[in-house]
């Protein structure tokens, strides 16, 4: 990527701050963050362990697909054979 490129990319880009409520980024331009600023604090309790959650079945789905890739080249391996 060209510097110029990468310049016009980051002026494109609203400005984020991050909040310290839900640790998700929001636009500076809102005066509150638009993630949890509707949320109660039991409300962001559970919108936190959801965002958790999330995360975890990323990194379980990444797993998986590791697992399958595997298989995958093994099995094209005993096709050679
Ligand atoms: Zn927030």
């Amino acid at each position: 990527m060209s510097v110029g490129m990468s310049l016009a990319m980051k002026a494109k880009q609203p400005k984020q701050k991050r909040c310290d409520r839900c640790d998700l980024y929001y636009p500076v331009t809102l005066d509150e963050c638009d993630h949890c600023s509707q949320l109660n604090d039991s409300q962001l309790a559970e919108f936190k362990a959801q965002h958790q959650e999330t995360l975890q079945g990323n990194s379980t789905f990444g797993k998986y697909l590791l697992f399958g890739s595997v298989i995958i080249g093994l099995l094209l391996l005993l096709s050679f054979l």
